[in-house]
């Protein structure tokens, strides 16, 4: 006979049927389909955050890309028309620092040596070859976007657009340029913004050094200072004191803060006002930058007294803080190191020297002048380069900035609005909107959007605003413009508006977070008047896609987002700039539902490093676990906590996933031998159903309510868990009381069953897309094609009553299987009877539960069977009671005690609540009782000859069916049993032996010891 469906093997081989399936899509155009079936139905707006495109696929990514591909499957499931963008983040530092060392440049001059040109050849390689990688894994990974229509982040229409938010920004008046100390890596030769300094925090030694500074009018006497950056001391020119603390002079001269020594005797004591004004000789007046400098005692509140010598070094060329107190003070600022972090020349014997190299020879030339007190190491934690962890250093520099205090209440607004998913993120951005400080936007570097300000030394700025404009105003350049870019856009100069000169370009980069940023707004046309094939294609994005600049309604249409997803560190990144363009070109949040989630680890919880062996490449997690267990992994993880990734995890999920899989399996057997024929035009069972089915078909609704209760809750943790729930039900009861009709044809059990099984694969599809295909495509043959066109199942309200009583027997059922583990008796062994108490159950369910704990008999009524042992429960009862303690205690251990209702005690005139005591019950002889949410079972465990007959038989059938197997007879085969003597007596059970084995005879035969079968 033909068969319907095709058999499973043992265990899915997930990464070959998740080739298969790919392919197939493909050929079938899938998701062409989909979105095709999907046009014209409601909108639902997804902005992709770009993935940095120089790297390939990680399992770190994976976790974002599958999000956002499960909740664009569930939304298409539901009709939703999705414009399914997805985008490349292509300019910054991260794609520079590769290529120098691919190239094997180690400053920035040895890029200009090399040539800007061709090292921004050498970043587009990386973006382009990067980009091509992406979008394999995703797309290995199940992930279904415009591929080929994405955006790039270096794309010229991109970079016009933040143009464009610029001269916003300038206009009303929030650009600047900011002279000020900021943390600076001196390898990248770049200022490093607050949101880039976030969790670069490391634990390092650095040098602890004791300085003593001689005071110029009083002679013998110095000031004691402490500083653990030695590189700073050239560019001192100030020492801080606290006004309000004390200060001593010591023995030797030196002054110090007598709190931070009070062991110590003093000759001397003054307040720190006192020494305010004194004169000192700095560390290095030998160097010219030094000499020209009056060291002297500044006041300073903000002076610790719980480190140091109470006296703070001061060089506001070096420090934040220093910086403004320069400012303060009216102090000279000195610089004592370039934009590489080498002394100038001016320096002397420092010259050329790297902060870390003049460390050594400052601390001997200290020494040799004999003001160096001591010298160690001191641990603390430092920052350093997010990108190639070179230790931050302080430095004065000119950065462009945007000031930010005037937007932040609109940003706070604008952050209330969004709905964040876990709650807890909506307080992390506010907290990081509070404290933001202004915008540095500014890089020195080459591979980024190019800033397009002109400042003319009259005094008058331009920022140009779109490439139009630009050509407006250049002076010469234009036709050599390849993209909007260094070098070529530093040789487009413009003419000044106010006095007529020729105005250069600063040669600063952006922060990408412009990139990023501004994507809600360049991707979907944002006030572009008509619409522009492939008009996204631009500059560098040439020839990489096909992504078209819409026009503005099509903004209009699909701004804002209705959803975006990232990792919790975009809250600072992504997610904040998006919001603060947002707020500034139109005055609102980019998104109004925002899914964060926290870390990934590997399983052990550790981070997962290259060089720590325990990375997981996407391509071997896709040949080792499969996709769809990946995915799993992911989807499991609730949002709120981190994520432990690893293989061990994988094969727990794969063996969890065997429960659907046997499920699907038994179907398709025991379908294929009866002939069942399911038909997609009457999927839901109807006619002659039994209770149980009854149940299923409930509780295949209630599955269908809660998976989509969780999608739309955006909390894939819950799907799954609903999920998993569904199949054990299907699996653990289900099946397993109706496995017998499925060896006859059985016509309401075989819907019901494909019923349940159908239904649940559209519910999980999203989440694991090629396994419920590939079943789909086997146990659904008259339907649609792929589960993924079958839309979204119909919701209905379920029949909480029903499945509320089954519950209700399920639990009975438990606490019987509890009672009978207490007895020790074996499972096998059939006994009298069952009381159940604070249950009811309807006939029917009696008789399951029967059949289920292998009792004869189910009465519902009080269990008089057990003895009830109560104890106070001490650390509430103690506190209440007091002394009268005592004798309740003693009352309740001799039972001298009334049960009263709602689990409540009376003893003597004390009422006792449930909380106030401990209540166990245990049988009384020949009784096993179980007992949990106020429902308590007695099994009766007396046994008498026909029971322990009767668990004969059943050791007989265990012992036959598994010969059965062993001997690899079909299900349906018939067989002849030949019992020993000895087993004669089981024969008074002749046709329930005969029935459960499928035995058309049964004869005994004194010549064997044990049972003997035989195909009949
Ligand atoms: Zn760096
Ligand atoms: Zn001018």
């Amino acid at each position: 006979m033909e068969q319907l469906f095709t058999p499973l093997p043992p265990v899915p081989d997930h990464p070959r049927l998740e080739e298969e399936i790919l392919q197939w899509w493909e050929d079938e155009q899938i998701f062409q389909q989909l979105r095709e079936q999907n046009r014209g139905g409601p909108e639902w707006s997804f902005i992709d955050g770009p993935v940095t495109a120089n790297k390939t696929l990680g399992v770190h990514t994976a976790w974002g890309r599958t999000l956002k591909d499960v909740f664009q499957r569930y939304k298409a499931l539901r009709g939703f028309d999705q414009r399914y963008q997805n985008g490349f983040d292509c300019q910054g530092l991260w794609i520079e620092v590769g290529v120098e060392r691919q190239l094997g440049l180690n400053s920035k001059r040895e890029i200009e040596e090399y040539g800007l040109e061709q090292f921004a050849a050498k970043c587009r390689d990386v973006v382009v070859k990067s980009s091509e990688q992406l979008t394999r894994g995703c797309k290995r990974l199940g992930q279904w976007m415009d591929w080929g229509n994405d955006y790039y982040t270096f794309s010229d229409t991109n970079i016009e657009y933040i143009w464009k938010f610029l001269k916003v920004v300038d206009e009303k008046g929030w650009l600047y340029l900011g002279h000020r100390a900021t943390e600076w890596c001196p390898r990248c030769g770049t200022s490093i913004s607050q949101h880039e300094l976030t969790g670069s925090y490391v634990d390092r030694a650095d040098p602890s050094l004791f300085v003593r500074l001689p005071l110029l009018d009083r002679p013998g006497e110095s000031l004691v200072i402490w500083t653990t950056t030695p590189w700073t001391l050239p560019a001192n020119v100030a020492a801080a004191v606290n006004p309000k603390a004390e200060y001593g002079r010591r023995l030797n001269g030196e002054w110090v803060a007598a709190p931070r020594y009070p062991d110590e005797d003093f000759d001397e004591r003054l307040q720190g006002s006192e020494l305010v004004g004194w004169r000192y000789e700095g560390p290095f007046d030998d160097l010219p930058p030094g000499a020209a400098v009056e060291h002297r005692v500044i006041p300073w509140d903000e002076v610790a007294m719980d480190e140091g010598t109470g006296i703070v070094h001061i060089a506001p060329g070096s420090g934040a803080e220093d910086f403004e107190l320069a400012r303060l003070h009216d102090l000279p600022v000195l610089t004592p190191v370039d934009e590489a972090g080498r002394f100038y020349n001016d320096y002397g014997w420092l010259h050329g020297l790297s902060t870390v190299e003049a460390a050594e020879q400052i601390i001997g030339r200290l020494e040799e002048k004999g003001i160096l007190v001591e010298a160690g190491l001191y641990e603390h934690r430092y920052p350093e380069c997010w990108r190639c962890h070179t230790p931050l250093i302080f430095r004065i520099a000119d950065d462009w900035f945007i000031a930010v205090d005037d937007l932040r209440p609109q940003l706070l607004e604008a952050n209330a609005t969004v709905e964040w998913v876990p709650a807890y993120f909506e307080k992390r951005m506010e907290d990081w909107l509070r404290n933001l400080g202004d915008w540095n936007i500014s890089r020195r570097r080459y591979y980024g959007l190019p800033l397009p300000i002109y400042p003319c030394t009259c005094g008058h700025r331009t920022v140009i605003g779109s490439k139009a404009e630009l050509a407006e105003r250049a002076v010469e350049g234009m036709e050599q413009l390849e993209e909007l870019r260094r070098p070529w856009i530093d040789r487009v100069p413009i003419r000044c508006e106010s006095c007529g000169e020729t105005v250069e370009r600063i040669l600063e980069v952006g922060d990408v977070w412009l990139d990023a940023g501004i994507v809600p707004f360049s991707t979907l046309g944002w006030e572009n008047p008509t619409w522009i094939p492939e008009g996204y294609a631009t500059g560098a994005a040439r020839g990489l896609t096909h992504a078209d600049l819409p026009d503005h309604a099509y903004w209009e249409k699909w701004f804002p987002a209705d959803w975006v997803s990232e990792m919790r560190e975009q809250i600072r990144l992504w997610f904040y700039s998006q919001l603060f363009m947002s707020v500034v070109l139109v005055g609102k949040a980019p998104f109004k539902r925002a899914l964060g989630y926290e870390k990934m680890f590997d399983e052990n919880g550790r981070e997962m490093h290259g060089s720590w062996g325990n990375m997981i490449e996407a391509e071997d997690a896709f040949a080792q676990m499969g996709a769809d267990v990946m995915r799993w992994q992911y989807c499991q993880q609730p949002p709120t906590q981190d994520l432990w990734f690893g293989y061990g995890p994988a094969r727990e999920i794969k063996r969890n996933l065997l429960t659907l899989w046997n499920s699907v399996s038994f179907l398709i057997d025991s379908g294929n031998i009866e002939g069942f024929s399911p038909s997609w035009s009457t999927l839901e069972p109807s006619g002659d159903l039994r209770p149980l089915d009854r149940w299923l078909v409930e509780r295949t609704k209630q599955l269908v309510t809660e998976a989509t209760d969780a999608y739309e809750a955006t909390l894939t943790v819950d799907v799954v868990r609903a999920f998993d729930d569904f199949v054990d039900d299907v699996s653990n009861w289900y099946i397993r009381l109706s496995r017998r009709r499925f060896y006859s044809y059985d016509e309401p059990a075989f819907r019901t069953l494909w019923y349940a099984l159908v239904q649940s694969l559209r519910v999980i599809s999203p989440v694991m897309p090629f396994l419920t295909e590939h079943l789909w495509r086997n146990l659904v043959p008259d339907g649609p094609s792929s589960v993924h066109l079958a839309e979204w199942p119909k919701l209905e309200e379920p029949d909480v009553e029903l499945l509320q009583e089954i519950a209700t027997m399920r639990r009975v059922v438990n606490l019987g299987r509890k009672a009978r583990a207490q007895s020790g008796l074996r499972a096998r062994q059939p006994l009298r009877r069952l009381i159940v108490e604070g249950a009811s159950l309807s006939d029917e369910h009696a008789a399951q539960v029967r059949d289920e704990l292998r009792v004869k008999k189910v009465e519902v009524g009080p269990v008089e069977a057990t003895e009830l042992r109560v104890k106070p429960n001490l650390p509430v009862l103690g506190p209440k009671l007091g002394k009268e303690l005592g004798p309740v205690r003693t009352a309740l251990e001799a039972g001298d005690f009334d049960e009263l209702d709602g689990g409540r005690f009376r003893v003597g005139e004390h009422e006792l609540g449930p909380d106030e005591v401990l209540v166990e019950r245990t049988g009384k002889e020949g009784w096993a009782v179980a007992s949990a949410d106020g429902v308590t079972v007695a099994l009766d465990t007396a046994l008498d000859p026909e029971l322990e007959l009767e668990a004969l038989v059943l050791d007989l059938i265990h012992q036959i069916n598994s010969m059965r197997r062993e001997q690899g007879l079909e299900l349906t085969d018939r067989i002849r049993i030949t019992l020993p003597a000895a087993q004669s007596e089981l024969l008074q059970h002749e046709d329930w032996i005969k029935q459960e084995t499928l035995a058309v005879e049964i004869l005994t035969d004194g010549s064997s010891a044990e049972p003997q079968i035989a195909k009949a």
